[in-house]
């Protein structure tokens, strides 16, 4: 089935909202005092829809923020590019979650997180995610998000009520080869799988959620369990999606400077969300996921390079200009 249409409602993602602090040099961690810039909106779930917003379609996020300026940062920025933000509640005791970022040089990176005990986990269904949900056309679910537990409800619930309406449901596994899922995760995972319109899996994610390996092997296994489309990101080396029906189209990735690869996935699956949902073909809108993905690399910040249609196409034009 193809992603249902940009006019029965808005895409909705449901997750963390975070700040990110990016250290601006290369090296170990935090334990001496550096430079660092931020704070940046982030939070995977949240550059996906920032995309979304960006690139024109209906757009709304499910999650919570704290009453402070890490908060505003978010909402300021997600308002401004069109995501409807009625569904993310303001938490008047936890402060807003942040991240801080620093790349080695072997390009792995070291973290501070806090996450699980800030706003950004302090969220529900509540009678605003109730009234969304009710008329969206489209639920966009991040793997990484089902190691929340409120997450999980209001993404449990929200299947429901999205694809009962006639809404379709895609599935950013997120999720790295080696971590191990518990039990109840890894089978709410292959349930959302087993449900989703379209997945889009970055590398090895593909053969882990189709739980078979070898690329072919492992499309084959999730057509036979029922997902619609699958569109495989290959970082540097582009993309591809395929059909059911044996379609494939590839695209090559755009020539860029790398300067700050986080949330190229997220970027490109915004694009190829929305673009399918406002009906292009899976060239164009292939196009579109690399150039979003391609373009945000080149910014340093999660989401600063997330670019809206013209962008995009402005950016394609000047890449292949080169
Ligand atoms: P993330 O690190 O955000 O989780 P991901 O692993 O989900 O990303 P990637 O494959 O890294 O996804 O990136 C998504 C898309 O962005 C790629 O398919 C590609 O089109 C584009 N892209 C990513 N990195 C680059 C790059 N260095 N140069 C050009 N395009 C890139
Ligand atoms: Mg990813």
């Amino acid at each position: 089935m193809p992603l249902a249409p940009d006019s029965l409602g808005p895409t909705v993602t449901v997750g963390e909202i975070l700040v990110e602090i990016v250290a601006t040099t290369v090296g170990e961690g935090f334990r001496t005092a550096q430079p660092l810039m931020g704070p940046y909106p982030s939070g995977a779930p949240a550059i996906f829809i920032d995309q979304c917003g960006r690139m024109g379609g209906r757009a709304a996020m499910v999650g919570a923020v704290g009453d402070d300026d890490f908060g505003r940062v978010n909402l300021d920025r997600l308002k401004a590019d069109g995501v409807d933000v009625s569904a993310v509640a303001v938490d008047a005791d936890w402060p807003t979650g942040s991240a801080f970022v620093r790349y080695r040089a072997d390009g792995s990176r070291d973290f501070v997180y806090n996450i699980a005990t800030s706003a950004a986990a302090r969220f529900g269904w509540t009678a605003p995610v109730e009234a969304l949900m009710a008329r969206a056309g489209h639920l966009h679910v991040m793997g990484s998000a089902l190691s929340m537990a409120p997450a999980v409800e209001v993404i449990e619930r929200a299947v429901e009520v999205v694809k009962g309406r006639g809404g379709s449901l895609s599935l950013d596994p997120n999720i790295r080869k080696e971590l191990e899922l518990d039990a109840a995760t890894e089978a709410r995972f292959a349930g959302l799988v087993d449900r989703a319109d379209l997945l889009l899996p970055s590398g090895e994610e593909l053969e882990r959620a189709a739980g078979v390996s070898g690329e072919a092997e492992a499309v084959a296994r999730l057509f036979a369990r029922g997902v619609g489309e699958i569109a495989l990101k290959r970082g540097a080396d582009g993309a591809s999606v395929f059909l059911p029906d044996g379609t494939r189209r590839d695209a090559a990735a755009p020539m860029v400077e790398e300067v700050d690869p986080t949330g190229a996935g997220d970027c490109f699956g915004g694009a190829y969300v929305t673009a399918r949902r406002l009906g292009m073909g899976l060239e164009e809108a292939l196009g579109y996921g690399c150039a979003a993905g391609a373009r945000n690399v080149t910014v340093r910040g999660p989401m600063e390079g997330a670019g809206s249609r013209a962008e995009l196409d402005a950016f394609l034009a000047e890449v292949c200009r080169r």
